[in-house]
């Protein structure tokens, strides 16, 4: 018999400690039903607490909790550290579960982001971390979304059996540099990140390979089972060490290329109670982190280098760092300018996906387009372009900015002086 009283204050402290890691958005999860297993939960549609979206726009809600909060490492940056002066709670298996399904069923979530504190080892504890997951696909044939945070020092058998019940694993890289790991997180040994990481993108390469050799004999039988079919994602902390913007876009540069990594999220550190003198006093700017995302998109989709999106034309070098007051597609057009305007009706897409303001999906529209007629200024309205910014770098036939706009020095201020300020999430 659970105790409601007693799970509702584990489930406060253990939500709390869960809230710093990043990692647990669920784009790329597959649809499944339980209709199909007679079973519950779905990864279809809906909305709630904790949102995640998907890139066909499904919005998957997660209780994002931690097995525990105790923890037997002593990673400098973290609040769950040995030595850390908190509130400390455990859930048991059956409480999660518990939980997980009650939630589901009023309609609070559609799925779980479990992580954990390492207690007794590392492998007891993703024993208990694969044990919620198996009991809830087994037992309740939970056919919701399941994000299970692994520990790369355990077994390569227990990661495996993990991969069986998860839409998801990650593992958290946590900072750029075996330097940095060292220094901040003696316990952690990169190699054994980057060797648990290899062991799962082989597990979901083999279950990919599995699924199309299936599609391509017509029959639907897959020789291997499901095997975190969502892929494998990772977190890094942006600004707990010295490490610039360069040397994090690098790391993740190749970890998207050697273990096919569907997302690599930035968190900034948060200065907790009573650290480390290792540790910076204050966090940097939330701002730096959204940059960092900007960044890693125009490297993955947009044919941008890291070079191009870290050169400040002020002083004339790479300093490593981006720009605060300008997303980095906008500070590179700008320093740019002589590259500017694109004309719409000729520049080939990868020009197109250049000029700020205009996305993936815009550039194929406004090159789909340009096939029947050619395109005009009201064509960039009804796409719904951001207009203020587009009009100062492109010509379209019945529209040219002048040099003098292009050439103004005042442009580079005037969207500065329109950024966003990012909110923070806590
Ligand atoms: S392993 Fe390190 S980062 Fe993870 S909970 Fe323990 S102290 Fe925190």
């Amino acid at each position: 018999m659970i105790d409601s009283d007693v799970l509702l204050k584990k489930l406060a402290i253990l939500a709390d400690a869960a809230k710093y890691d990043a990692s647990c958005a669920s784009s790329g999860a597959e649809r499944r039903d339980s209709s199909a297993t007679g079973g519950i939960g779905s990864t279809s549609g809906g909305m709630g607490i904790c949102h995640s979206y998907a890139p066909d726009g499904r919005c998957i809600s997660l209780l994002k909790i931690l097995l525990t909060n105790f923890c037997l490492y002593e990673c400098a940056y973290c609040v769950n550290r040995t030595s850390s002066n908190v509130a400390r709670a455990r859930f048991s298996i059956d409480e999660v579960v518990t939980l997980t399904m009650e939630f589901y069923k009023r309609n609070y979530i559609e799925g779980l982001f479990l992580s954990s504190g390492i207690i007794r080892s590392a492998d007891y504890t993703m024993e208990q971390v694969v044990a919620v997951a198996r009991k809830l696909r087994l037992e309740h044939r939970f056919a919701g979304y399941i994000h299970l945070k692994t520990i790369p020092e355990a077994s390569p058998e227990l990661l495996a059996e993990a991969g069986l019940y998860a839409d998801r694993l990650s593992i958290n890289v946590e900072l750029p540099s075996e330097k940095s790991l060292n220094a901040l997180a003696p316990e952690k040994n990169a190699r054994s990140i980057d060797r648990s990481m290899q062991n799962l993108e082989l597990g979901i390469r083999e279950y990919k390979e599995s699924k199309r050799e299936a599609r391509k004999q017509g029959n639907r039988k897959l020789t291997l089972p499901k095997f975190s079919p969502s892929g494998q994602s990772t977190q890094m902390i942006v600004g707990a060490d010295a490490a610039d913007d360069a040397t994090i876009l690098q790391r993740a540069n190749g970890l998207y290329k050697r273990y096919r990594l569907k997302r690599v999220y930035y968190s900034a550190f948060s200065p907790i109670p009573d650290a480390s003198s290792q540790l910076p006093l204050k966090p940097p700017p939330l701002m730096r982190e959204h940059r960092l995302y900007q960044a890693d998109w125009l490297l993955r989709f947009y044919g941008f280098s890291l070079d191009e999106l870290t050169y400040r034309p002020e002083s004339r070098e790479q300093t490593g760092m981006l720009a605060l007051d300008q997303d980095p597609k906008l500070a590179w057009a700008l320093a740019h300018r002589e590259l500017f305007p694109v004309d719409l009706n000729r520049a080939d897409y990868e020009t197109i996906l250049r000029v700020p303001g205009i996305g993936v999906i815009n550039a194929r529209r406004l090159v789909k387009q340009r096939r029947i007629r050619a395109l005009r200024f009201a064509d960039l309205q009804r796409l719904r372009l951001p207009i203020q910014k587009v009009k100062s770098f492109v010509t379209v036939i019945d529209h040219k900015p002048t040099s003098h706009q292009l050439d103004n020095d005042q442009l580079a201020a005037r969207f500065a002086s329109s950024v966003d300020k990012q909110l923070s999430l806590f």
